[in-house]
């Protein structure tokens, strides 16, 4: 069995890693030929757009998924006339568009911040006063990590704002969206397989910097109502959208309440965890799903946190030298912005964790990054 898969990315190298011991071979597509899931899996080097390139992926792979969910709908579409495509390009249609991905969240009454969609500058205008500040000014498509993005925090934003993405309007459509001042980020990552069995792995809590997650802490401290909730409307989506694989909704919370900010419609970054701290990892339960195979159990082993590294990667030591420290190089050459691997500290208990965390921290001189799950391990118990 062969599965293929769009992008080449950490998430695909992770994927492929994790079916190896299901006896899978994989085939990646990517439009560069030194994506990092290529130094694991045989690598085709085409554009999206491309339908030779497409007709040649399609012809060596017997079911299709994801790493990148910014491969055109069309392109999705076209190839799942010729082989199995999970999730199917409907859902992955609604996912790369802000604006189709609030309006489904309202209509499963999936509380969302305040939005409007924006054409022009006088619309523009028009979505200030009716959704108000202080606010975001977003791309509706191919934002990523925080770009496609500017605040808006006082209606004098509203000119640098247009001068900054108005251009976009035209291309990728922009959509203005209330300013939300969340005490906590929190996401729910879920798996439905082709049944339609539907499974959901902790609660997790995040914190982003400069838009590109940081930190992620799993279980995240929250009520079982809360926690009921998220589960909820993850189900929500998922069977309206017939979603089969593994996605992430994106939550903010605030004064317990809970708003959807987005849906990732692949295995995510705030997922990373599971692969050490979970039963069956996202990754391994993604391919599960997608081939129709028997979903894992998504129980946690204890409690986890993931360490994102950003732009290049630090020494190792620190982290293997834990009692139980996992370590991710995603073999990507350093950029700066650019995520170039994790690690993940497991432990049975909340305080043991926080202690490797504050090891790790001053170690790596890395106490900002470490600080913000610490001071939530120490919160909650
Ligand atoms: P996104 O690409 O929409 O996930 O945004 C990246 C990050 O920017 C989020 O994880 C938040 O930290 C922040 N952000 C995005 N939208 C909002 C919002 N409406 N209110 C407050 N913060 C936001």
């Amino acid at each position: 069995m062969r599965v293929g898969i769009l992008g080449g990315g950490q998430l695909a190298r992770m994927l492929a890693l994790s079916g190896a011991p299901l006896g899978l071979r994989f085939l990646v597509m990517d439009t560069v030929a030194d994506a990092c899931a290529g130094q694991f899996a045989p690598l085709l080097v085409g554009d999206y757009r491309d339908q030779a390139a497409l007709a040649e992926f399609a012809s060596r792979v017997d079911v299709a998924t994801f790493d990148f969910e910014n491969v055109p709908a069309e392109s999705a579409e076209w190839l799942s006339a010729r082989v199995p495509v999970f999730p199917n390009p409907r859902a992955l249609a609604v996912a790369q568009d802000r604006l189709a991905e609030k309006t489904l969240f309202r209509e499963l009454d999936i509380p969302v911040p305040a939005f409007a969609a924006v054409s022009t500058r006088a619309e523009l205008d028009a979505a200030l006063a009716t959704v108000g500040v202080p606010c975001i000014l977003k791309t509706r498509r191919l934002g990523y990590d925080g770009k496609g993005q500017f605040r808006i925090r006082s209606l004098a934003d509203a000119d640098p704002a247009w001068g900054a993405l108005g251009a976009q309007a035209e291309t990728v459509g922009l959509i203005v969206e209330a300013f939300v001042p969340f005490e906590r980020e929190l996401s729910v990552v879920a798996v439905r397989g082709r049944g339609g069995e539907f499974r959901t792995w902790p609660l997790t809590e995040n914190w982003h910097v400069d838009g590109v997650l940081s930190a992620s802490l799993a279980p995240a401290q929250a009520d079982p109502a809360l926690a009921g909730k998220a589960v909820a409307y993850a189900q929500r989506l998922a069977e309206r959208l017939d979603y089969v694989g593994v996605f992430a909704l994106e939550l903010f919370c605030r004064d317990g309440a809970l708003l959807a900010n987005e849906l990732a419609p692949r295995v995510h970054n705030s997922g990373h965890w599971t692969l050490e701290g979970a039963e069956t990892s996202q990754f391994q339960n993604h391919l599960r799903a997608v081939l129709g195979l028997p979903l894992g159990s998504t129980a946690m082993l204890g409690h986890a946190c993931m360490l994102n590294w950003i732009g290049a990667m630090p020494a190792a030591g620190a982290v293997l030298a834990e009692p139980a420290g996992h370590w991710h190089d995603y073999g990507k050459a350093p950029r700066a912005g650019r995520k170039v691997g994790h690690a993940t500290l497991r432990r049975d208990d909340p305080a043991a964790l926080a202690a490797s965390l504050e090891h790790v921290g001053r170690v790596l001189d890395r106490q900002s990054q470490v600080a913000p799950p610490i001071a939530a391990l120490r919160a909650e118990r």
